[in-house]
C-alpha cells in the first residue's frame, strides 16, 4: 500500500484540496461502476463497510503534512469513502491534527445507513453524487452493486439534508445518456434542497465523451430555481503542486489544465 494522503489537488469545487484515501486499495474499490469513471473498471465491488487502512498509519502521515496549506482535507481516492467503517473516527482525527475543514465526496450509495449519515454529519462539507433521473438510468449510468434503489437513496439524501447543518452539495454528472433529463434532475435537486448543485461532465480521460460548454449551459438553465449552481466549465481552479505526484496520479489519472474535479 502507498500513502493514504495525496495532493493537494486543484479542485473546481473545493479549491486546494488535500486528499485522504481511506481505501488506498491497489485498484478501484467501489459500490458503483459508473460508465464515466476516470479510474477505470471497479476491481473490488464492495457494498459492505469494513476497515481498509488503520488510523495509526493515517495519524503518522497526518503529522508529516501538518503545516501544508489547503482549503479542505477531502475524503476521496480510489473508490467510495463511506465504505470505510472508520470514516467517522478518521474525520475526527484529521480535524484535530490538521485543523482544516473536512469534505467527503460520496456516491450516496450508503446514505440509507444511519451510521453513514451519522459519520458524514461530522464533515464540514458533503458532496453527494446523483446522476440519474430514474431507476433504469441509475442502473445504466452508475451500475450499482448495492441493493438500494435510487428512490431509497434520494429519500435518504432528503433525510440527511434535515439532519445535517454543514454544506451539502449535489454533484450531477451529465453525459450523452442523461443530457435530455436536465429538468427531471433539477426537480430531484429541488427535492433534496442542497446548498449547492455542481453540474459536471467527465473532463478527464474515460470511456465517455464530455458534453460541450454549450450543452452544459443549456442544462444549467433548467436549474435556475436552485440557490447556487456551479458548472465544471465555469468554476475557477487554483494552481497547486502535489506533495507526491505518483500517489496523486493514482487517484487522479492524467489530470491536465483542462480537466477538473
Ligand atoms: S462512484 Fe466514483 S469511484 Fe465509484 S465508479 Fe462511480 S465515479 Fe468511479
Amino acid at each position: 500500500m502507498g500513502s493514504i494522503i495525496y495532493g493537494p489537488v486543484p479542485s473546481w469545487r473545493l479549491g486546494r484540496s488535500l486528499g485522504i484515501d481511506l481505501l488506498s486499495t491497489k485498484g478501484k474499490t467501489c459500490s458503483f461502476d459508473c460508465i464515466y469513471c476516470q479510474l477505470g473498471r471497479t476491481v473490488q465491488s464492495v457494498a459492505e463497510r469494513s476497515e481498509f487502512v488503520r488510523l495509526d498509519k493515517l495519524a503518522t502521515e497526518l503529522e508529516k503534512v501538518k503545516d501544508i496549506g489547503a482549503d479542505y482535507a477531502t475524503f476521496s481516492g480510489v473508490g467510495e469513502p463511506t465504505l470505510a467503517s472508520n470514516l467517522g473516527e478518521a474525520i475526527r482525527l484529521v480535524k484535530s491534527v490538521l485543523g482544516l475543514p473536512v469534505a467527503v465526496l460520496t456516491n450516496s450509495s450508503l446514505m440509507t445507513r444511519e451510521d453513514v449519515r451519522y459519520e458524514l454529519r461530522l464533515a464540514d462539507a458533503v458532496v453527494a453524487k446523483v446522476d440519474a433521473p430514474n431507476e433504469k438510468m441509475f442502473r445504466q449510468i452508475n451500475r450499482p452493486i448495492t441493493r438500494y434503489t435510487l428512490t431509497e437513496i434520494l429519500n435518504a439524501l432528503k433525510l440527511f439534508r434535515k439532519e445535517y447543518h454543514g454544506k451539502l452539495a449535489l454533484q450531477m454528472m451529465f453525459i450523452e445518456a442523461n443530457k435530455d433529463y436536465a429538468l427531471e434532475m433539477a426537480k430531484i435537486a429541488v427535492g433534496v434542497l442542497p446548498d449547492e448543485v455542481q453540474i459536471n461532465t467527465p473532463l478527464r480521460p474515460c470511456r465517455v465523451k464530455p458534453l460541450t460548454p454549450a450543452e452544459i449551459a443549456t442544462i444549467r438553465r433548467e436549474f435556475t430555481s436552485l440557490p447556487k449552481v456551479i458548472t465544471a466549465y465555469e468554476a475557477p481552479k487554483p494552481d497547486v503542486m502535489p506533495l507526491n505526484l505518483m500517489e496523486t496520479l493514482r487517484r487522479r489519472p492524467k489530470d491536465s489544465q483542462q480537466q477538473r474535479r
